[in-house]
């Protein structure tokens, strides 16, 4: 199934969803005190179902470990490699998820940009030799449209 696939390659990357549910629990227990990890982790789950989802991070990963790999033409490598902060199509990518449950998961996404917290913090780590130009953003995407389900009270889909 597609949507494993794509949760073990986040795996292989260092994303859990777990992790990605602690951020939605940052972003929503404010707005919502009685909030359980639990419901966030779900929301996450219902977020990786989507098909659109599965497909923004297939292709986002696959640039960043092509350019792991040096398997990219230049510039392109390079601007990827060094996260080139004015190169924008990682954000671009990502916010097609983030806005999948309306305006709010945008704004939490802009939000999410600014304040890199928790597993975004690690993946934002240069030092590593790692290249993970795409993969913060799709981390963003998915906890802020998670956090956007909720926010909906979208149980159900
Ligand atoms: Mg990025």
């Amino acid at each position: 199934m597609l949507r494993d696939v794509v949760i073990d390659l986040l795996k292989e990357r260092g994303v859990e969803l777990s992790e990605i549910a602690d951020i939605v629990y940052t972003l929503q227990s404010p707005f919502n005190p009685d909030l359980t990890m639990a419901e966030c982790l779900e929301s996450v789950e219902r977020v990786m179902d989507k098909r659109e989802v599965h497909h923004t991070v297939l292709t986002g990963i696959a640039l960043d470990v092509a350019a792991e790999n040096d398997a990219l033409p230049e510039p392109l490598l390079s601007i990827i490699k060094t996260d080139e902060p004015l190169y924008g199509v990682d954000e671009s990518l990502a916010v097609s998820i983030a806005s999948m449950y309306g305006t709010i998961g945008f704004t939490s996404f802009g939000y999410l940009d600014k304040n890199k917290m928790g597993l975004m913090a690690r993946l934002d780590d240069k030092s590593t030799g790692e290249v993970h130009c795409f993969l913060d953003d799709l981390v963003a995407g998915i906890a802020s449209a998670a956090s956007a389900r909720l926010a909906h009270g979208r149980k159900k889909d």
